[in-house]
């Protein structure tokens, strides 16, 4: 397997190959106005997020993956099924011109929900499982160079806590 190949595909190009892939098979009756897709930084518990582009002082919505995605070894299917998350957000209404659906984005277990509806199950049940799995061993030594800096933060918490 030429992994090298396979990691240098994983670019601006292919996600924006993905991204329009899924909303016409999956989303076709949800107009698309003003939305783009990126990587962002190695962030290890925000898969995806979206939001308004300050660029276009929020004329435009972007979605921003992880760079972790970029990595060959992360399959399709669990970047699949985030970037189809965040499309469910802005067909409820959230950063985009349609109306909002729901008072919070995450009601209940609405974005799962309409992912079912639109017959994402397979990819979503995939990738909580590839998650669940590997996710926390994958990221480990990222949260190792990390801990320390929390750790001071945790301390200052507990001394306010304590009225010290
Ligand atoms: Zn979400």
């Amino acid at each position: 397997m030429n992994t090298t190949q396979k990691e240098s595909s994983r670019d601006q190009k292919w996600l924006e190959n993905r991204f329009l892939v899924l909303w016409k098979d999956y989303f076709s009756d949800i107009p698309m106005v003003s939305i783009k897709i990126r990587f962002g930084r190695n962030a290890y518990t925000r898969l995806g997020s979206i939001g308004y582009e300050k660029k276009t002082f929020g004329k435009s919505t972007m979605i921003t993956m992880t760079g972790y995605f970029k990595r060959s070894e992360i399959p399709d299917y669990v970047i699949d099924a985030t970037i189809a998350h965040e499309i469910c957000h802005y067909a409820h209404g959230y950063f985009s011109p349609l109306p909002k659906l729901h008072r919070y984005p995450h009601q209940g277990s609405k974005v799962d929900d309409e992912m079912k509806k639109r017959g994402l199950v397979q990819i979503l049940e995939k990738q909580k499982i590839w998650l669940k799995t590997n996710w926390k061993e994958y990221v480990k030594n990222d949260i190792r160079k990390r801990r320390p800096r929390r750790r001071r933060r945790g301390l200052s918490l507990i001394e306010l806590l304590l009225g010290r």
